[in-house]
């Protein structure tokens, strides 16, 4: 038996990270907001040195500074001062320095682990947002009035008619295959590797992003002189690399990334991530919005994915809030056009870009490789062209939601 319904004004389908901080945008706000989310709300407290990682963009500071929750997440980041951008085996490299854009930092590199905390307990704080899980949809329908959701929870089925529905639940999306919401789909064959790894020199706040004919790899500055890996391969080689034991997995390491860090020391567990390129290739129909991975998921790269994400959040957060204050519908065709059309620029050059930079540096004919070596040698010496890349890739570019100016939705 279904019971009762209610109603709600925005319901989030998906607690991860986007979707949790969408509900951390929409609280205290007037609006009765819902997460419903598959998995219980639990998260690891115990610290641990293979803490997943997240680079956030420059531009996440602010959003989070205005959803208050950077003071909290300030203990746990380790600021990116510098890139620096390398391609193995031939000339040129490109750095890029926070003192060329006038901030602090180019961005920061938090655990995942500790912004899940972090955002978890600011949510708990709102009256207005209420908290469904675990449980699971059901059936979904929408229409141009609202979208009906029925979920089932402790084995009992309930109906929920919201304004408008979120759709956050990740790459993988259920609700996305259910409504048939066509994908742009590309598997690089690849799978990224990741790992904290200590070297015998410090990082000095410094990200490296270093090409090889292997594939790309990230190393991340983090906190207690370790740093985060992402290392991108073939599937073959996510395997082997896997399984060798820490010793050897170092000295493999070594050899591709070279001495800029010193020795590579130690290294804690490793895992693999199939790596892909997922996008919808519609975020709006009636009553409804895709965001976060469900409507893009990225190549990790750059380190864009989450960034992208949160700047969905502050978009659509921003229409939401000012359609709600003046008494106006907050799922209207209107908002969710309006909301297409402010979060398409910067999500093609996003995915544009990351898409670009994998393919580029994974050519092995010899114009491409000359040609990038040559693009990078530019890119250091263009610092109209560097300034703009990199006030893109700190999410600074493009007209901006008040989240991304740093200010409050509502002014108290
Ligand atoms: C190796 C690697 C490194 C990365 N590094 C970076 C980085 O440095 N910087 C960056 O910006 N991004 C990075 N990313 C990308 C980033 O991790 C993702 O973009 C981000 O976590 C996506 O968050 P999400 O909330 O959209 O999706 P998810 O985190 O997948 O969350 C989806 C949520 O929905 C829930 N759910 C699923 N189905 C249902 C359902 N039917 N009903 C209810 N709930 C459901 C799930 O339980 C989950 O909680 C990286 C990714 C990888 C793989």
């Amino acid at each position: 038996m279904v019971e009762t319904q209610n109603s709600y004004d925005v319901v989030i389908v998906g607690g991860g990270l986007v979707g949790i901080a969408l509900a951390c945008a929409l609280g205290d706000q007037p609006l009765r907001v819902a997460v419903i989310e598959a998995l219980p709300f639990e998260t690891n407290r115990s610290a641990s040195y293979d803490d997943r990682t997240i680079a956030l963009a420059y531009g996440a500071r602010p959003i989070f500074e205005a959803m208050g929750v950077w003071q909290q997440l300030a203990a746990d980041v380790t600021a990116i001062k510098r890139i620096h951008i390398s391609d193995r085996g031939h000339f040129g490299a490109a750095r890029l320095d926070c003192n060329d854009v006038g901030c602090e930092a180019l961005g920061y590199v938090v655990p995942s682990r500790c912004m899940g905390e972090v955002l978890m307990a600011r949510v708990a704080q709102f009256d207005n947002v209420e908290l469904l899980c675990p449980a699971r949809v059901t059936s979904l329908e929408q229409d141009e009035h609202a979208a009906t959701i029925v979920i089932e929870r402790e084995g009992e089925q309930q109906m929920l008619r919201s304004g408008l529905l979120v759709v956050a639940d990740g790459t993988h999306s259920a609700i996305r295959e259910q409504l048939q919401v066509a994908v742009d789909r590309h598997d690089y064959g690849q799978r990224g590797v990741i790992a904290n790894v200590t070297p015998s020199r410090h990082h000095d706040n410094v990200a490296f992003e270093r090409f090889t004919d292997s594939g790309p790899m990230a190393m991340l500055p983090m906190d207690e002189s370790r740093c985060a890996l992402v290392w991108t391969v073939s599937e073959a080689r996510a395997d082997e690399l896997l399984t060798l034991d820490d010793e050897a997995f170092l000295a493999e390491l070594q050899d591709r990334f070279g001495n800029r860090l010193g020795r590579f020391e130690k290294v804690g567990n490793r895992a693999a991530h199939s790596l892909m390129q997922i996008v919808a290739q519609e975020q709006v129909r009636d009553r409804l919005a895709l965001i976060g991975n469900a409507a893009h998921t990225l190549h990790p790269v750059a380190g864009q994915g989450f960034n992208l994400g949160l700047r969905d959040v502050a978009v659509l957060a921003d229409l939401i809030n000012t359609a709600a204050v003046s008494g106006e519908d907050v799922g209207s065709a209107t908002l969710l056009a309006d909301y297409a059309e402010w979060r398409r620029n910067d999500q093609r050059y996003i995915i544009g870009f990351t898409d670009s930079l994998v393919r580029l540096f994974a050519s092995p004919l010899l114009p491409i490789k000359a040609a990038r070596s040559a693009g990078l040698v530019a890119l250091d010496l263009l610092p109209p062209l560097k300034r703009w890349l990199t006030r893109h890739a700190m999410g600074l570019g493009g007209k901006l939601p008040r989240l991304s100016r740093g200010l409050p939705l509502q002014e108290k």
